[in-house]
Order: structure tokens, then sequence, then C-alpha cells
């Protein structure tokens, strides 16, 4: 059932005034910016984000420069960033735009969500915000300011009801700026810890404000995303460990593994990140 939009009129108004307009990427909205920036921005604060992308942009300012280049040298200029698998899938999917869709990058959201590392809201936000289409998003940001708003609990089907609702509130016009404004406000006033509920555009009317449950939400849509970047950590720890390839800072400390098991894991390998793989893009696609 559609539902008539709530939230979108006020998050254009405080956009206009409180939303952030000077980022790096906002500049030049072109498609390939906007895919950059959304795929650094996962598990990662935007102030970690601009210098990566800064040099990112330098040096591989176009798609068919980031296909063409070695992956090494991509993974280089990813390194203290982490999650080194998106670095991977940015390249393939650069690779897979260049020789599939003539170098343009689609505009139709299943071919987007074909390419490597892309979900759904992914998707939907690169268009959204470069071609100003109509598609939802609903990342961790989202999830959260739809979840208290609504008061959308951590019962089965829950992911089913907050993309009902993020499809709902999308408006039919201007779009780019609905979608970085709802972004914006999960991640400057509905944080996930201590949210400014006086200083929220939607606050009036808010479920989890008037229940006083912001704590308890959303209950279980972030437990998703804790589940993947714990499991894509563990396939890059043992990728890295396994093949000598760039070290994550983040196991950087731990102590060096057996003779014994790193044999054992590394005849059991193949298995191993062919099952995690799958196991990944399964929990993203649910999440
Ligand atoms: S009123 Fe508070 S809990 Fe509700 S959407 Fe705004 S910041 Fe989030």
């Amino acid at each position: 059932m559609t539902r008539v939009a709530r939230i979108a009129p006020r998050l254009l108004a405080w956009h206009a005034s409180a939303g952030r307009h000077d980022l790096p990427w906002q500049n030049e909205r072109s498609a390939y910016r906007v895919w950059v920036s959304e795929i650094m921005l996962q598990q990662t604060q935007v102030s970690t984000v601009i210098p990566y992308f800064e040099r990112f942009m330098a040096r591989f300012p176009d798609i068919a420069t980031l296909a063409a280049a070695p992956i090494d040298e991509v993974l280089h200029l990813w390194t203290g960033l982490g999650y080194y698998a998106r670095a991977r899938n940015l390249h393939l999917a650069a690779q897979r735009v260049r020789d599939e869709h003539h170098g343009e990058f689609p505009r139709a959201l299943a071919d987007v969500m074909e390419l490597p590392g892309i979900g759904r809201s992914t998707a939907g936000a690169i268009l959204a915000i470069s071609a100003d289409l109509r598609y939802p998003i609903l990342d961790g940001n989202v999830k959260r300011v739809l979840s208290r708003y609504y008061t959308v609990d951590g019962t089965p089907g829950t992911a089913a009801t907050l993309w009902q609702l993020a499809e709902d509130e999308t408006p039919h016009e201007n779009v780019a700026v609905y979608t970085q404004a709802i972004m914006d406000l999960g991640a400057t006033v509905c944080t996930r810890t201590r949210p400014r509920c006086t200083e929220c555009p939607i606050a009036n009317d808010c479920g989890a404000r008037r229940a006083g449950s912001q704590a308890q939400l959303p209950a279980t849509a972030d437990n998703g995303t804790y589940k993947f970047t714990e499991l894509q950590g563990a396939v890059e720890g043992l990728t890295a460990v396994l093949k000598g390839l760039t070290t994550p800072p983040d196991i950087a400390e731990q102590p060096p593994i057996g003779a014994d098991l790193a044999a054992r894991l590394r005849a059991q390998e193949p298995q191993l990140a062919r099952e995690l793989r799958k196991l990944l893009q399964e929990i993203e696609t649910a999440s």
C-alpha cells in the first residue's frame, strides 16, 4: 500500500539551510564521482573519506582510467581505508562498464545492480544523486531515520517495510536533494547515539521521539550491517594473511598465526573464500 509522503517537504526545506553542501563529490555530480564516494563512504566516516576521494579522483578521473589501471595501484590508493573488497569490486565494475556499457555508467537500476559491489541502496543513491532519477535508498542512515520516525520494530518483514517506506517517501521532484537530505539527517542529527531531536525538522510527529524509544530503534536493521562488516573484515584479513597482499591496518596488530594453521588455511582457502563471498552477498542483499 502506498502511503502519503510525510517527511520529504520538511527535509527539503531543512537541507537548504542545514544540510551538507561542500563535500568534494557534490561539486560535479557525475555518476562516476557519486559512485566512488558512495563506495568509500560504506562503513567509513566522511572526514576520513575526503582525502582518499580527492587522491583517487586525481589519479583516476574517469571510468576509463580506472578500468585501465593495474589493481595494485588501485589498492595502493585505498590503503588505510579498509574493507579492500570495495576497491577490487570498484575496479572490476569499471572494467564491466567499459566492456559491457560502452564506457557509460548505466542508468537502469537493474543494470547498475549487476555491477560488482553495488547493492540496491547504493545503486539507488548513485542514480538519484547523479541523475535525479526516482529510486529509493536504504543505507544505514536512512534505515535509522525511517525506523525511528515510523517506529518500525524488528519483527520479520522489517526490511520489506522499510523499503516500502523509503519508496513512498521519495518525492517525484528534487530526488537528488531529498536523497542527500535524508542521508545528511541520519549522519548529523538522527545519529546512532544521542540523536539531536530538538534540532530535527521531523521531530513533531516522530514516533520514536514521542515514545522515547530512540535508543531501541532500529531494532534489527543495524545488526545486518554489523554482521556484514565483521564478515567482510574476516574475508579480507584471511586473504591478506594467506596471499601476502596489502595488510589492512585493523589486522596489523594481530599476532602471527602458527605454521600449521597457516598451512591448513592455505589448503582450504579457495573453498573458504567462495563460501564467505557467497555469504557476504546474501547478507548484503538482505540487509
Ligand atoms: S526526532 Fe529524533 S529520533 Fe526522530 S527522526 Fe528526528 S532525530 Fe531521529
